[in-house]
């Protein structure tokens, strides 16, 4: 087993291009799964450029387990960060199949194979959206389950079977990410999130309209208990999170260990528009609409164990994230 040597699913997509970047910039030697299936090969030859190194990458699905066994067998990684998912909240209401096939079947396939070859430690991407409806900023210890899409299952049930796993045999380590909102893009504007269709989060929806590729930005409510009536939310710089993955992979303990990857401060949608027009100088048009269904009115972490166990703190506020998604957007406006 190589000490440096960490397997990244799904790390040619936004979350972990930007880890892979924090991986070698801290001394790891990250190889690199993704089938392709919302990412672009260009990643691969821009995080090349970026950290100006080789940066293994092998094309495949996770749900090949054979072939995710033989790569485990081939590298030996010492961990594995696992991020390969689909994560659109509205397309996993269309088409739940798809939804529990590829993230929870493709989770399981996945630590089966990591089993069978001796590799037990694991960094889960999972989501704010297992807190379901929340009054107050959540704390890891707060009862989940209460959600109202398949994705947000999906995320449940992930976690459901890495907590079962690790309760089974304490040789696992197994560290639950429960990342809030992840926006922005590494400052050298080369990687950044490139959806391959409309965007469903808000950022990507912003700097769309910034471009023109967009005629208007859509406000899901203006109603909300909020103080301007739409939905704040913790606003996470990508980077930020990236390094929460490294402080995870250097703590590197036995067992089971769940924290909130957030900044602790919520922003509503109308303050994100608003810095925005500040970075990029122009009035954004948009309209207030209904509510979207099962969106909560406002989801803030209190990230205070990550704080204190893992010894990481955010450093960007929302200008920085809204002037690294610009600085992004505008020098790639197709994405990759
Ligand atoms: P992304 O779509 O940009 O990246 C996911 C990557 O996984 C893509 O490159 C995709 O091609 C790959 N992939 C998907 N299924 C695969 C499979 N079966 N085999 C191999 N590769 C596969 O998404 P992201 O925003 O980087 O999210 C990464 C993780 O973080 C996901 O697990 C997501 O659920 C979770 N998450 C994301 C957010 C967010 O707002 N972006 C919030 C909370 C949690």
């Amino acid at each position: 087993m190589n000490k440096n040597r960490i397997l990244v699913t799904g790390g040619l997509g936004y979350i972990g291009s930007h880890t892979v970047v924090g991986l070698i910039d801290s001394g790891y030697e990250p190889i690199i799964v993704d089938n392709l299936s919302n990412s672009s090969e260009k990643a691969h030859s821009r995080l090349e450029k970026l950290t100006n190194s080789k940066v293994v990458f092998e094309k495949l699905d996770i749900r090949d387990h054979e072939k995710i066994r033989e790569l485990i067998n081939h590298y030996k990684p010492h961990s594995v960060i696992h991020f390969a998912a689909l994560k659109s909240i509205p397309q996993s209401i269309k088409n739940p199949l798809d939804y529990y096939d590829n993230n929870v079947s493709g989770t399981v396939s996945l630590l089966k194979a990591m089993q069978k070859e001796g590799v037990k430690r694991i960094i889960f991407s999972s989501s704010a959206v297992v807190y379901g409806n929340i009054d107050k900023p959540a704390t890891e210890d707060m009862s989940i389950g209460e959600i109202s899409n398949p994705y947000g299952f999906t995320k449940f049930l992930g976690e459901r079977i890495l907590i079962d796993l690790a309760n089974s045999d304490p040789s696992w380590s197994v560290t639950i990410l429960r990342y809030f909102n992840p926006v922005g893009a590494h400052s050298s504007g080369l990687i950044g999130e490139s959806p391959r269709s409309i965007p469903d989060n808000l950022m990507p929806f912003v700097s769309g309209v910034a471009l023109g590729k967009l005629k208007e930005l859509k406000v899901y409510g203006n109603d909300y208990p909020t103080p301007d009536g739409t939905g704040i939310r913790d606003y996470i710089h990508v980077v930020d999170l990236a390094n929460g993955h490294i402080a995870a992979l250097n703590k590197n303990d036995h067992g089971l260990f769940i924290y909130n990857l957030g900044t602790g401060k919520g922003h509503s949608v109308k303050e994100l528009i608003s810095t925005f027009e500040k970075v990029i100088g122009k009035k954004i048009p948009y309209t207030f609409v209904d509510r979207r269904p099962g969106d909560m009115p406002n989801v803030i972490a209190d990230p205070t164990k990550a704080h204190s166990e893992l010894k990481w703190q955010t450093k960007y506020n929302l200008l920085d994230m809204c002037r690294d998604e610009w600085n992004w957007k505008f020098n790639n406006p197709h994405g990759y």
